[in-house]
């Protein structure tokens, strides 16, 4: 069931890590978020989540706006740099810490890994430095008190999705041992200052959002509305990412990829026409997107794609 919330205008983004070039399973989360901005005449904006130096891989974030641009995005006012923001983080983490919500943490990585349960999103923080009142210092990490309660959203493709932080990821970070923001903490921060009312992405992070809500709610920052995109799942059956060497598009054929990459978005449309150009590809396509079509599916086989 896709919801529209009457008289709210759309303002989307998509927000790429540049870990890697730009492949079909992120040209995917930019191609649903950029429909649903043409389908209700709204905006699209980007931004460039560089915020982890050692996963990125230099000239990444150039390439990817090429291609965008190749593929015929156009997007509303400057890109935004999570590396140009971190004063605005260091703001947020100030405000969540007058107000009692976050630990230091001295856990490494290793030392969590044996003591962790395991959940959908990953390792569940077993508690361990909540209550011992640790001297914020370099070296230790930041991690919110997750309240004990349930917390509930409604996703446009999914329906009502419950979540129990304390259960699904424990007290997460905010701020990395290292000293680095964690997304978590960028994504909120951003998503506000970019005024976004709708996050379309992959269902990869739908794990995520109900941290994300925790820490809007915290910090009195608006919710937008949300649609987590199926994934796109490689032979391995995993899905298809720059981990797992998903290669980068060539530009040079951005109409069969983009034709490609709506086959996945709209599987009840047998194939599309021959395009002149990407602006014709783009009007054809946002006349034909429902989203209500992947309502309910939670996985595309790559090899779902008619012209794959
Ligand atoms: N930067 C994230 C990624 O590339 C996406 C963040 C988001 O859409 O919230 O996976």
């Amino acid at each position: 069931m896709t919801v529209e919330i009457p008289g709210q205008s759309y303002r989307g983004r998509f927000a790429p890590s540049p870990t890697g070039p730009l492949h079909l399973g992120s040209l995917l989360a930019a191609m649903g978020s950029y429909l649903e901005s043409l389908r209700l005449g709204g905006e699209w904006l980007l931004r460039m989540e560089d915020l982890d130096p050692p996963r990125e891989m230099p000239g990444a974030a150039d390439q990817i706006l090429r291609s965008l641009e190749a593929h015929g995005f156009e997007w509303h006012g400057p890109v935004m740099y999570q590396s140009d923001r971190s004063e605005h983080y260091l703001r947020a983490i100030s405000q969540l810490q007058a107000a009692g919500w976050l630990f230091a943490c001295r856990c490494s990585r290793r030392e969590l890994a044996k003591v962790a349960s395991q959940s959908a999103g990953g390792p569940v923080y077993p508690g361990t430095c909540r209550e011992l009142d640790l001297k914020d210092q370099p070296g230790r990490a930041l991690r919110v008190r997750v309240p004990a309660v349930e917390l509930s959203f409604h996703d446009q493709l999914r329906g009502r999705i419950c979540s129990k932080l304390a259960r699904d990821s424990g007290d997460f970070v905010v701020r990395r041992r290292d000293g680095l923001t964690a997304y978590q903490l960028a994504v909120v921060v951003d998503d506000a200052a970019q005024n976004i009312s709708h996050v379309v992405r992959g269902a990869d992070l739908l794990d995520s959002t109900a941290r994300q809500i925790a820490l809007q709610r915290a910090l009195d920052l608006p919710t937008p509305a949300y649609m987590h995109l199926p994934l796109i799942l490689g032979d391995d059956g995993h899905k298809l990412s720059k981990q797992n060497g998903a290669r980068g598009l060539d530009d040079r054929h951005a109409l069969a990829n983009l034709a490609r990459a709506f086959g996945y978005l709209a599987p009840d449309i047998p194939s599309a026409p021959e395009f002149s150009g990407t602006a014709e590809f783009w009007a054809w396509a946002s006349s034909q997107w429902q989203p209500a079509a992947l309502t309910g599916r939670l996985v595309f086989a790559a090899s779902a794609s008619p012209s794959a």
